[in-house]
């Protein structure tokens, strides 16, 4: 049976949770949270990235320090997880969903300005599959209003879009290092800060309201309650499992990219003959290989295409059901617009195994089965 995911494993995690233990620090922001931190200020240009327990949670915090209020209204995708909407429902905000562009899945930007109202707060693009948003336009849009923008780029990380790492484009990015995800934690994930003058809020928040940070850097000789907050920081250990990836983010990258390149190559042929369609990456975006997914012609066809690939051995997997059509959907937000290609596009479209560890043959093996469907 071929898995449609495996967690990221390179061999150093145990050893690195092992020396959070030796050192007696196994609470959060100790030496593996640091260098995390450190690294992914490196990699994306952040002023500063803080590890989170979860992607959701890094939504959440960029919630607050937004100042979101009850009615304010954010405008998102439908097609997207569950957090983009949570974070800013909690607050007693409602979504506002946009339609799709149906080459990328993601946030149709030239639709975005007709869903402002006088209560539009902010934008959310989501980074499906690790593929940028087109955010030179939302960016424009957003201060053409006075809009703030908070990316979710749980997918995101090591992308780019014209050169510039997802999640550094707004005000907040969030990263996810879900077992899903391209480097994981277990659960966790990052909030990346784009303006200096926000980070001390943010740490504040992240650690329970205090000022501890400050105290830890010696800023300060004692901490105290200074704001309100929660508890935003994951153990050390967690962090030490991240660490034994990121470490390896290259490397973990290119095999990615390969199996993702070994799909598309493999399967142009079935999308030239008109049976499926690829994804598509547009010529700003550099992207991570979160995901390969293909489209079938609609619904009855994908649910065939994905028994028989099980038949086979292979697990695959649908995606996102729009959130607008959700119980909590209806209850919380709404659908601006015509709903031309979310729910249409969500139907078709099936992910096919992708981690790091899946072998070359293995995606011959797939590649071969989808076109046996086919014939
Ligand atoms: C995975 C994911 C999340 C949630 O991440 P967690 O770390 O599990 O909270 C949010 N948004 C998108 C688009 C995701 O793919």
């Amino acid at each position: 049976m071929i898995n449609f995911n495996v967690p990221p494993f390179t061999g150093k995690e145990t050893e690195y949770i092992m020396e959070a233990v030796k050192a007696q620090k196994i609470c959060g922001d100790g030496q593996f949270t640091k260098k995390c931190n450190a690294w992914l200020e490196e990699k994306t240009g952040a002023v500063k990235a803080l590890l989170t327990t979860s992607c959701t949670h890094a939504t959440e915090m960029a919630a607050l320090l937004a100042d979101v209020k009850p009615g304010d209204e954010v405008i998102m995708p439908s097609y997207t997880f569950v957090s983009t909407a949570d974070a800013f429902v909690l607050r007693g905000a409602t979504p506002v969903f946009v339609d799709i562009r149906p080459d990328t899945m993601n946030i149709d930007e030239k639709k975005i300005e007709a869903a402002i109202t006088d209560k539009t707060v902010g934008i959310v693009p989501v980074h499906y599959a690790g593929v940028a948003c087109e955010m030179d336009t939302i960016m424009d849009v957003a201060k053409r209003h006075n809009l703030w923008v908070i990316e979710d780029a749980a997918q995101g990380i090591m992308s780019t879009y014209k050169g510039k790492a997802l999640g550094t484009f707004g005000e907040f990015g969030c990263f996810s290092f879900h077992e899903t995800k391209n480097y994981s934690m277990g659960e966790g994930g990052a909030i990346l800060i784009r303006d200096e003058e926000k980070i001390e809020d943010a740490e504040i928040l992240r650690e329970k309201g205090t000022n501890r940070s400050k105290f830890f850097r010696g800023q300060i000789d004692k901490y105290t309650w200074v704001n309100q907050g929660s508890s935003y920081l994951p153990s050390d250990m967690n962090a030490a499992y991240l660490w034994a990836q990121l470490e390896m983010a290259e490397k973990i990258n290119d095999y990615r990219i390969s199996i993702w390149e070994q799909y598309w190559r493999e399967l142009t042929p079935l999308a030239e003959a008109g049976k499926i369609e690829l994804p598509t990456v547009p010529k700003d975006c550099v992207h991570n290989a979160h995901m390969f997914y293909i489209k079938a012609k609609d619904i009855e066809e994908r649910s065939a295409l994905i028994s028989y690939m099980k038949e086979n051995g292979v697990l695959t997997v649908f995606h996102y059901i729009p959130l607008h059509t959700a119980p909590a959907g209806l209850k919380f937000g709404r659908f601006h617009g015509e709903d031309k290609y979310t729910t249409k596009e969500s139907e078709r479209l099936v992910r096919l195994p992708l981690y790091f560890g899946l072998k070359e043959e293995e995606v011959s093996y797939i590649c071969d089965k989808v076109r046996e469907f086919y014939r």
